[in-house]
């Protein structure tokens, strides 16, 4: 199992500690990165082994390999040489590890290190993406027997990522560290040991300090977010794939926590792609057995499934996948989740009569529109592409309009319920409001299909107004039940609910 390695970004030694306190029950080794220290502590980093108390990592890391050292090679050296100097007989005492990149070979540094035990991580750091050779690369770091080769790269969409992760696993056995760095690497960290990495490294996040590297994770989230002390070479791979909010989405807690308690051995993790062919891609190289997918995939993944429901074929949207011997299925859980989540609100069993605008005519605004049509609503629909919205409206009988101000008149006749599905107003997608041209009267109920973050512009102005309002965290937890039900054939746990 990978070791968990906390880096320590302080500006002082103390900081550093006290960081290293707060996770001590969570992490094996903790790396000490100099380049982070204020100039007069750095001379005084020799002791620092024996202060931690765990097996350390030294590190000073240049600007151009994602690190903070801007001083030159010789000043660097100096450095390496005074913590790796005076060793002592106390292995504890000295740095377990020290990191040397592939373009630092000074015999007298790597001399004093063997000699007292300091193993070598060979680094190689491509902050803008994969090298073209990726066995040449290895070859490179790999050279010295007895040297820990690391390779961070930098993958630049889904395609890297799974080009990083086919790649990874042909290596032979041995102790290695490969990690894609970035937003779209983070399914590298969580399945570190997947890529045969024997440590994954993270960052004291929840202690305030800075991220030592883009797409770290604090320990905490590590283990409680994504059970990593538990996923081993059998763990069952789920996904949730789609642009890059996935990184900070909720659902992998919901989930993991699901899995936990149910005693099985899976594991859900994000994985962000910009288009479908890429996100299939990334899926195929971790062995995904399932994924849930969201913005702005929903509809771009049909044509690559092999079979649909008949509920993905009703609405023209998919959000959960399952791998079967020949390829996808798709299916359909929003509608579950929202049919659920907005007569739960209304406190209603259908409805009939009542006259409702859908905000949006993407993925999820298809499976509202479904639902509304299902349960005898009459609806609006708005989107910013208008025919999307007539397409949409169209398949319904409902009426569409654009979404601008001249549609006011047309939400004041469909004003009972309005459902605002599209991503302006989500974390890490479009700011605003896309209705602030519209002035709530108080009467209307509103449900918000966003959950993050858990108020926006839109249900503050709503509830202001005083209407009843409700954002999509509820939506969110019925449809994921609904998934871990396709997924592993049981019924879904209580943590969906409560
Ligand atoms: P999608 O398929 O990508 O559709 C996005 C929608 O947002 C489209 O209607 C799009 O309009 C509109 N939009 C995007 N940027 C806009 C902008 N700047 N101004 C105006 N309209 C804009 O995404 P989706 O899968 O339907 O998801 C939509 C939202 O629902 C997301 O926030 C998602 O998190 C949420 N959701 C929540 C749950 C839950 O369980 N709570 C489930 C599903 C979805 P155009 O057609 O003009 O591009």
């Amino acid at each position: 199992m990978p070791l968990v390695c906390l880096s320590l970004t302080g500006r002082t030694l103390a900081g550093d500690l006290a960081a290293l306190d707060r996770y001590r029950d969570k992490i094996d080794i903790a790396e000490l990165r100099a380049d982070y220290l204020d100039p007069a502590e750095v001379f005084a980093i020799r002791g620092f082994p024996e202060r931690a108390g765990v097996p350390c990592i030294l590190a000073v890391r240049r600007k151009s390999d994602g690190g903070g050292f801007t001083d030159g090679e010789g000043a660097r050296l100096v450095i390496l040489a005074k913590a790796l100097a005076y060793a002592s007989p106390d292995k504890n005492a000295n740095f377990a590890y020290v990191d040397l990149e592939c373009d630092f070979r000074v015999p007298s540094v790597e001399e004093a290190a063997r000699t007292f035990g300091t193993k070598i991580i060979r680094s190689c750091h491509d902050m803008t993406g994969l090298p073209a050779d990726l066995d040449a690369a290895w070859a490179d770091l790999a050279a010295e027997p007895g040297e820990i080769p690391k390779l961070a790269v930098t993958p630049r969409g889904a395609a890297d990522f799974a080009r990083l992760v086919s790649w990874a696993t042909t290596l032979p056995p041995g102790e290695r560290i490969v990690i894609g760095m970035g937003e779209f690497g983070l399914p590298s960290r969580v399945l570190a040991e997947r890529l045969g990495s024997s440590i994954a490294y993270t960052s004291a996040l929840y202690a305030g300090l800075p991220v030592a590297a883009s797409g770290h994770l604090d320990p905490a989230a590590l283990e409680s977010q994504y059970r990593f002390r538990e996923i081993s070479k059998d763990t069952e791979v789920y996904a949730l794939g789609g642009s890059r909010s996935v990184v900070s989405s909720k659902a992998p807690a919901l989930h993991n926590a699901a899995f936990r308690s149910a005693g099985i051995d899976a594991v859900y993790v994000p994985v962000p792609a910009d288009d479908a062919p890429s996100l299939f891609a990334a899926l195929e190289a971790v062995e995904a057995r399932g994924a849930a997918i969201t913005v702005p995939l929903k509809e771009a993944i049909l044509p690559l499934l092999s079979r649909r429901s008949r509920a993905v074929d009703e609405i023209g949207a998919c959000n959960t996948l399952v791998r079967e011997a020949d390829g996808w299925s798709g299916h359909n859980t929003d509608v579950i989740g929202f049919e659920r989540s907005l007569l739960e609100f209304l406190g209603r069993k259908d409805l009939k009569g009542q006259r409702a605008t859908i905000v949006g005519a993407g993925g999820a605004a298809k499976a509202v529109a479904h639902v509304l049509s299902r349960l005898g609503a009459t609806a609006l629909v708005l989107n910013r592409t208008l025919p999307k919205a007539r397409e949409l409206a169209r398949r319904y009988g409902f009426a569409f309009g654009p979404l601008a101000e001249h549609a006011t008149s047309l939400i004041a006749d469909h004003s009972d319920i309005i459902i605002q599905a599209t991503c302006v107003g989500m974390e890490s997608e479009a700011r605003g409001d896309p209705l602030d041209w519209y002035e709530f009267t108080g009467r209307e109920a509103v449900f918000e299909l966003i959950y993050r973050p858990d108020h926006t512009a839109l249900l503050d102005r709503a509830r202001a107004a005083g209407c009843r309002a409700t954002n999509g965290w509820q939506m969110l937890r019925y449809q994921s039940a609904a998934q871990y039900k396709i997924w592993t054939g049981r019924e879904p746990p209580e943590s969906y609910f409560s």
